[in-house]
């Protein structure tokens, strides 16, 4: 072993507050890659269930770019700033933050590859990557090809990509989006998007319009959303669901066309939501099954393929349980929890996770689906009867307050897990 490693839990340990260190010498030592919802909600987690536990959290990025409100941003109703969260307030909870990426795992010898050499060790390791494009899926559609296709899909330069494309866009271009097949990030998020776009174009460029180009019959909160088009954006919003042939089978990004089986579509504005898979450090860290994403056990979100490392968020196999940020919020706590009883030789307890999902489709116009979810069998399934769409088939929220909901939501959200 060179005599570099290792020293990455020395340098670790010197951005602890020096009264965490004291009496720390053997410590449980738990790391966790990625700041992201899951990340650094479970990171926060884990030094309240047990302010004697040693959390590191790896970060490759100084800020973090939130993604629900991003669409938002994209039909100019927001600015960027609003998006952005660092990890002062995670840093005051005594959690050491390392901002580098991690670059690869060693299950056997419990320990964590860093991008400038080093290697930081573990008791218990916590993956929360989020997603990665999945390049190979989609013939045309690489890395270079998301500077003019953008996806959009990780908030940031390529949020702000969308937007400078939709603004330059002259009136009476055709907007397309391509939505992926499951499982992906937030399942109504490309519908959102549609109607937020389609928002921007009657106010600013009426004779524009939206296709939908998708790979699956049916989407989340469908009726809801079909019902919100008719109402306020009629002709301007087109579907096009797998069955009529909507499923983009490979993209030309020099043309910004689109190729499905039976058509060919130009775009002025091309937005490929490209199919996903866990963030590559899972695959690195062997705890990626042959669809990408990460089994785990629902109970205390320890991979099924590695012991001792825990994968939570968007990477983690969840069942019925959408890839949200609640969600990877509400899985962050109850994963510090069960972590904590692991280390301290307790049984975990089996969680009730729930999740709520705001959709914006028009500023003052709001929908939402609610669940909560309990561990069967090796998944999370939903309760019955404990959610469904709203307002639709709810009297209970008009969708005026359902978009002031998803406003407040996010300010919650965002202040419990980076404030
Ligand atoms: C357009 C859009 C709208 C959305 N709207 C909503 C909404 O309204 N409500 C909602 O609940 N959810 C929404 N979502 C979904 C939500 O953004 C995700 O479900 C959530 O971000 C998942 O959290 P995560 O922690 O798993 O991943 P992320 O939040 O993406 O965090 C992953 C973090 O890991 C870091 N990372 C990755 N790999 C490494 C590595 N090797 N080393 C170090 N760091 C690494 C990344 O830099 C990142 O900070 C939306 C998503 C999109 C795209």
């Amino acid at each position: 072993m060179k005599r570099r490693g290792f020293l990455t839990n020395a340098a670790a340990a010197a951005l602890l507050p020096a009264q965490i260190l004291r009496g720390q010498a053997s410590a449980a030592r738990v790391t966790v890659v990625g700041g992201g919802f899951a990340g650094a909600s479970c990171a926060r987690s884990l030094r309240r269930a047990d302010p004697r536990i040693v959390v590191t959290l790896v970060e490759q990025s100084t800020v973090f770019h939130a993604c629900p409100m991003s669409n938002a941003v994209i039909a100019g109703l927001r600015e960027m700033d609003r998006q952005r969260f660092t990890y002062k307030a995670v840093q005051a909870d005594g959690v050491a933050l390392v901002p580098l990426a991690a670059t690869a795992v060693d299950p056997r010898a419990r320990s964590v590859a860093l991008s400038d050499g080093t290697r930081l060790g573990y008791d218990r390791l916590v993956l929360a990557p989020g997603i990665d494009m999945r390049w190979d899926a989609l013939p045309g559609y690489d890395e270079a090809a998301a500077e003019q296709m953008p996806h959009a899909w990780q908030a940031g330069e390529q949020t702000l990509l969308l937007r400078r494309q939709l603004q330059a866009m002259d009136d009476g271009g055709l907007v397309v989006i391509s939505a992926p097949a499951g499982p992906y990030r937030c399942p109504p998020g490309p519908y959102e998007r549609a109607s937020l776009i389609a928002w921007y174009l009657k106010a600013h460029k009426p004779r524009s319009k939206v296709i939908v180009l998708d790979a699956k019959d049916k989407f989340s909160k469908q009726q809801v959303f079909l019902d919100a088009w008719s109402a306020l954006y009629p002709g301007l919003i087109e579907w096009v669901p797998l069955s009529r042939g909507g499923q983009v089978v490979a993209v030309e990004p020099a043309t910004r066309t689109l190729v499905t089986d039976f058509d060919r579509v130009r775009a002025a504005v091309a937005n490929v939501i490209a199919p996903q898979k866990a963030g590559r450090i899972a695959a690195a860290a062997g705890v990626a099954d042959r669809s990408g994403w990460c089994p785990i056990d629902p109970v205390t979100f320890e991979s099924r393929l590695q012991p001792n490392i825990h994968v939570i968020g968007d990477a983690a196999i969840t069942g019925a349980m959408p890839k949200s940020a609640f969600g990877a919020h509400a899985e962050a706590k109850h994963c510090a929890l069960a972590v904590a009883a692991l280390l301290a030789g307790r049984e975990p307890a089996s969680p009730t996770l729930s999740n709520a999902c705001f959709s914006l489709v028009a500023p003052d116009y709001g929908i939402s689906v609610a669940g909560t979810y309990r561990p069967d069998g090796q998944e999370l399934a939903e309760v019955p009867g404990s959610g469904g769409p709203g307002p639709a088939d709810s009297p209970r929220a008009s969708p005026a307050l359902e978009a002031r909901n998803a406003e407040t939501g996010f300010g919650t959200l965002t202040a419990e897990v980076f404030e």
